[in-house]
């Protein structure tokens, strides 16, 4: 059914959308390599009083649950859901302690 010899809009529609949802080696390594030049910062916000401050986000960042002011008590946090374990890191940002909930098969 087609009517010209031009390649029909839906198909290189298709065709991107694939390549988003399974993109080839190269296009992945081309987009690390463009977003490694720029330094990329992150919004640091503490989960107890708000406070926010803007960083550069460390390799060894894990996800965080929560991010605390290092002033803050250990009582000022939710508990950490049951079966979870509660890891800190000192040092994210100027004054934050990063909390991370995982099960304990995560290491
Ligand atoms: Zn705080």
């Amino acid at each position: 059914m087609a009517q010209r010899h031009s390649i029909p809009s839906r198909l290189s529609e298709e065709d991107l959308a694939e390549i988003e949802s399974n993109p080839p080696e190269w296009l992945v390594q081309s987009r690390a390599n463009r977003t490694g030049k720029k330094p990329v910062w992150v919004q640091l916000t503490c989960s107890i009083c708000g406070f926010t401050e803007a960083a550069r986000p460390k390799k060894w960042w894990p996800p965080f649950t929560y991010l605390s002011c290092n002033h803050h008590g250990y009582d000022e946090l939710p508990e950490p859901v049951e079966g979870l374990v509660r890891k800190e890191l000192d040092g994210i940002g100027s004054r934050f302690i990063g909390i991370v909930d995982a099960p304990p098969s995560a290491g």
